[in-house]
């Protein structure tokens, strides 16, 4: 309703000052909420907000944007730049030797195809070794995706010595004059020592320029300890993170970044081999967030919102000195931010909300009635009398009922402005954000 959109634009303008540990903190709960609801670990998350927090605290509050959103926008950025250290590119070695890593099921197999055949779109002559002894399965699974592809392909199905067949791959890779070789390892259920040693024993002979973790999207609060029991055995140089095409939020790669320091390089996007993306940390950051697009809420706000407009509109409000030239004025304001359904699409949590069809109608309707009074009736609309208020929605194409709904709307505004100039403010604005 046409009230709330008030009350959203007064909150909006409210935003005097700077901000502090007391206004950020319902905003960095949500956003709590968000990472945990993601999987990012528990102490993951405490210091990712902590950081936040004290370079927020002492910022100018935004004018034309709730404070909450700012923050959003702030701990996004923060998240991007996080999950966006380091290079997303591969060891520029040749021949390229790619070591795949991760727990059972995390996708290993299936990204070692995946990353097969977008080398092989990039010049490579791609070769696979298939190192999973212990399932006879994994290697035929291998084998068949390295036709699909057409890639290079060795293993052994008899021996069990995962180290020698690393060796007698990479030799029939050299022979097979390939120059991305991959080598697809066993996982287990859980992080285990054998395994492990098994790993590093392959990583001693065929020397890798890169050791990538491949780890499941949907890995939860045990990220941590699997990606810091690789990351202290073999020394990751790059994380491949998958399925995010399921319903994931992907916090665990916020989780594996934090302690492992590793970069994000790929992501894995289905199951097909096609599947499969360069990593792009502003996507994975709203994912994590889950905070609509806030983000471009507030930047789209920074670039539309006069400031000093916002800033005399607020001192009038204070002095509740506040009459229908301003309210037109401040509807073209929000108009600016886009359509009202795009507005709210990017809200957390309204997406889903509809927006009355005839919301931006009405919107329209109200500027006509106000273009269609002198400048004299917009500055003391108490002169408004019924002869007046025919003219106007003659004027405008509309109703007198319309003309008298607008004006009982304004004059309550007033009232509340006029509330919040003596007193009683805090909890003014409280119902007006409840
Ligand atoms: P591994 O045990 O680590 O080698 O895992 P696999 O490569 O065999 O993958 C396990 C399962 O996950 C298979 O059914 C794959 O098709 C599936 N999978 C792998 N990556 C993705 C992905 O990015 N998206 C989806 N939806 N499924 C995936
Ligand atoms: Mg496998």
């Amino acid at each position: 309703s046409l009230t709330d959109k008030l009350s959203s634009a007064l909150r909006n303008l409210r935003g005097v000052g700077k901000l502090t540990e007391e206004n950020m903190a319902d905003a960095l709960k949500e956003v709590r909420t968000a990472l945990l609801s993601a999987d990012v670990h528990f102490k993951v998350a405490r210091e990712f907000i902590e950081r936040v927090q004290t370079a927020c605290v002492g910022q100018e509050v935004l004018k034309g944007v709730a404070p909450g959103q700012q923050i959003v926008k702030i701990i996004n950025d923060e998240l991007v730049r996080l999950l966006g250290e380091g290079t997303n590119e591969l060891s520029s070695a040749r021949p390229l030797k790619v070591l795949m890593v991760g727990l059972h099921g995390s996708g290993k197999t299936t990204s070692t195809a995946k990353l097969g055949k977008l080398l092989k779109k990039r010049g490579y002559r791609p070769f696979v070794v298939g190192c999973d002894v212990y399932r006879p399965a994994a290697i035929d699974q291998l084998e068949i995706l390295a036709k699909q592809e057409e890639l290079g392909f060795y293993s052994d199905r008899v021996s069990k010595d995962v180290p020698a067949i690393g060796a007698a791959g990479l030799a029939a890779a050299h022979a097979a004059n390939a120059d991305a070789i991959f080598f697809d390892t066993a996982g287990r259920l859980q992080i285990d020592s054998d395994l492990i040693e098994e790993v590093k024993k392959l990583r001693e002979r065929i020397k890798p320029d890169e050791i990538l973790l491949v780890a499941d999207g949907a890995l939860g609060q045990e990220a941590v300890n699997v990606a810091k029991a690789f990351h202290d055995a073999l020394g990751l140089t790059g994380l491949i993170l998958t399925k995010l095409d399921g319903d994931a939020r992907g916090g665990a790669a916020l989780s594996i970044k934090s302690i492992t320091g590793v970069p994000i390089k790929f992501v894995g996007t289905g199951e097909k081999t096609a599947d499969f993306d360069t990593f792009y940390p502003d996507r994975l950051a709203s994912r994590i967030l889950g905070m609509g697009d806030v983000v471009s809420l507030v930047e789209r706000a920074q670039e539309n919102i006069d400031q000093k407009e916002a800033e005399k509109m607020a001192e009038k409000m204070r002095k509740a000195d506040f009459n229908l030239e301003d309210f037109l004025a401040q509807m073209q304001q929000i108009k600016k931010l886009g359509s009202m359904q795009s507005i709210m699409g990017m809200m957390p949590g309204m997406s889903g909300m509809q927006i009355p069809d005839d919301a931006e109608d009405q919107m329209g309707r109200t500027e006509a009635i106000i273009k269609s009074m002198t400048i004299q009736e917009r500055r003391k609309p108490d002169i408004l009398n019924g002869n007046r208020r025919l003219r106007i929605a003659n004027g405008a194409g509309v109703k007198v009922l319309e003309v008298n709904q607008l004006l009982k709307q304004f004059q309550q505004m007033q009232k509340m402005m006029k509330m919040l100039k003596g007193g009683g403010a805090k909890k003014m604005m409280r119902q007006m954000e409840a």
